[in-house]
């Protein structure tokens, strides 16, 4: 990763460069906004321009160092995530289980290859006591080698009333050169005492067309998969990359057929098509298929005002070039909403096949409305 690896964010970095320049980081920062938005990998890279042999703000990439903070391998680079509790709260890290240390390891290398990806331990139940008194020892140790410690306490609301006390010492009295940065999507579960004590940095919901763009480029997720994620994702990096990764469930050959199937009126037919989308069973698979056909209706939109390269879909471009000769008059911003009205009905747990029907009748007015 580098700067440029960080999907959007613009404002967050040009704040945490103009502190970096005056020298003025704080010793404890809390970065808060939405999950997904790129809170632990903002902290990441900050980690490793910190620790760069090159020590500019873009990190050389190619120190021990810097590969070493990319692999989330390095001494000066602390990650502490919610644990599986023990009988003891004071249990160290050695008396986990083989199992649980290889998962641990598994968590670690899951982030290095994708700064997006959450902390997942199974079974964990939240930042332990002890985990937060290995950073007090930590950062009362002075390293002799160059550059500055970094403690990354992801999703710190998950910390408990005894993690957060042990936080609050650290807090108070900080020690050596280390920086604390708090991460969390849940400002309000944290306690105030802790807000106050940290410099707090918000991130915001990223725009579309940013995870779009960012999907694609840093994670090769095929363009016109990205833009359906994209927006059902909530602005949320994490969540696309889900979502783009969920698609096969319904193959984009689909939409054409379910179109047809609406436009043809065989109402047997259609329920054929219907069960077969319902029966996938998995209301984000159903919302992103119904992404992917608003996303056909609005290249319709762009084919009938003579902008076809404004097609979004480009592996679609053919059939939807034939639907939108075919059918003149449909009316591409209704079943735009139409189908909006449909994944706002998902979403709400609505019964799946009640959806796709009554939005077929509805998408069959918008195609046909003379019929
Ligand atoms: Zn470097």
């Amino acid at each position: 990763m580098a700067w440029n690896g960080i999907i959007g964010q613009e404002r967050v970095k040009s704040l945490l460069k103009q502190l970096w320049e005056r020298g003025r980081l704080p010793h404890a920062m809390l970065f808060h906004g939405p999950e997904g938005a790129g809170k632990d990998a903002v902290a990441i890279e900050l980690a490793r321009v910190l620790n760069c042999e090159g020590g500019a703000w873009e990190a050389c990439g190619v120190c021990q160092s810097c590969l070493r903070i990319e692999q989330l391998r390095h001494p000066r680079l602390r990650l502490v995530f919610a644990l599986p509790s023990k009988p003891e709260e004071s249990t160290a890290i050695d008396k986990f289980s083989e199992a649980e240390l290889a998962e641990m390891n598994r968590q670690i290398d899951a982030k290095a290859e994708n700064p997006y990806c959450r902390f997942a331990m199974p079974k964990a139940s939240g930042i332990k006591i002890s985990s937060i008194r290995d950073v007090r020892h930590e950062s009362a140790f002075r390293s002799a080698a160059a550059g500055r410690s970094v403690v990354l306490i992801s999703e710190a609301d998950r910390m408990n009333n005894a993690a957060s006390n042990a936080l609050l010492k650290t807090l108070e009295e900080p020690t050596g050169d280390t920086m604390l940065i708090l991460t969390t999507a849940k400002r309000e579960a944290m306690l105030p005492t802790i807000l106050s004590r940290c410099q707090q940095v918000r991130f915001d919901p990223l725009a579309e067309s940013d995870i779009a763009e960012g999907i694609v480029r840093l994670f090769d997720v095929p363009p016109e998969k990205a833009v359906s994620a994209a927006q059902l994702a909530n602005g949320s990096v994490t969540e696309a990359l889900s979502i783009a990764g969920g698609e096969a469930a319904i193959p984009r050959e689909t939409i054409r057929l379910f179109l047809r199937a609406v436009c043809q009126g065989k109402p047997a037919m259609l329920m054929e098509h219907i069960r077969k989308i319902a029966d996938v069973d998995d209301k984000k698979a159903v919302a992103l298929f119904l992404v992917s056909v608003a996303s056909w209706f609005r290249d319709v939109l762009a084919v009938q005002e003579g902008a076809e390269d404004r097609i979004r879909n480009t592996d679609l471009g053919k059939p939807i070039m034939d639907f939108a000769g075919h059918f003149p008059d449909v009316r591409c911003s209704e079943a735009v909403d139409a189908i909006e009205t449909a994944i706002d009905m998902i979403i709400k747990n609505v019964h799946l096949v009640t959806i796709l029907i009554v939005l077929s009748h509805r998408l069959r007015r918008c195609i046909m409305p003379r019929t």
